[in-house]
């Protein structure tokens, strides 16, 4: 059996009047992140970690923002594609572990949805997903409200 692990990390800006997603999951919000795509932070570092365990770049890479094809997109749509890539083929997630730092809205109601949409994009029971969310307390950009951070951590495995 061979393991492989994979750290990802992804920012976005915050601004009034867009619409928010994290994890997959819709955040009731005054505000939302700027993106080309919907702006999903937490997707997006967990595809690059992936990405990270096998070696294959980064999602900036694999989707640029000069591609009018991703434009929008649901990151739900960019996590399957980037597991249904070539060099995923015989390999399995064992576990992620996604840290998001935001500031506000709190996010603890909407974890556990997280939890099982990301399980369901990945074909994996949700006790092999974990999130967890943190402010910062008030200190930099995320404490100022100017943006979200996120950190992923995947295992994967080859039989
Ligand atoms: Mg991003």
């Amino acid at each position: 059996m061979e393991f492989r692990i994979g750290q990802g990390y992804d920012v976005h800006a915050l601004a009034e009047g867009l619409p928010m997603w994290l994890g997959g999951v819709r955040i009731p919000s005054q505000s939302g992140f700027v993106a080309h795509s919907d702006g999903d932070v937490a997707i997006h570092a967990l595809c690059d970690a992936l990405l990270g365990a096998l070696a294959l770049g980064d999602i900036g890479h694999l989707f640029p923002d000069t591609d009018d094809r991703w434009k929008g997109v649901d990151s739900k749509e960019l996590l399957a594609t980037v597991l249904a890539l070539p060099a995923f083929r015989g390999w399995s997630v064992v576990n992620a572990d996604i840290t998001i730092a935001l500031q506000a809205p709190k996010l603890a109601p909407h974890i556990a949805q997280m939890r099982r949409t990301l399980a369901g994009v990945m074909g994996i029971g949700e006790d092999r997903v974990s999130v967890k969310a943190t402010t910062t307390e008030r200190l930099g950009f995320v404490g100022r409200r100017e943006g979200c951070e996120v950190w992923a951590i995947v295992l994967i495995e080859r039989k």
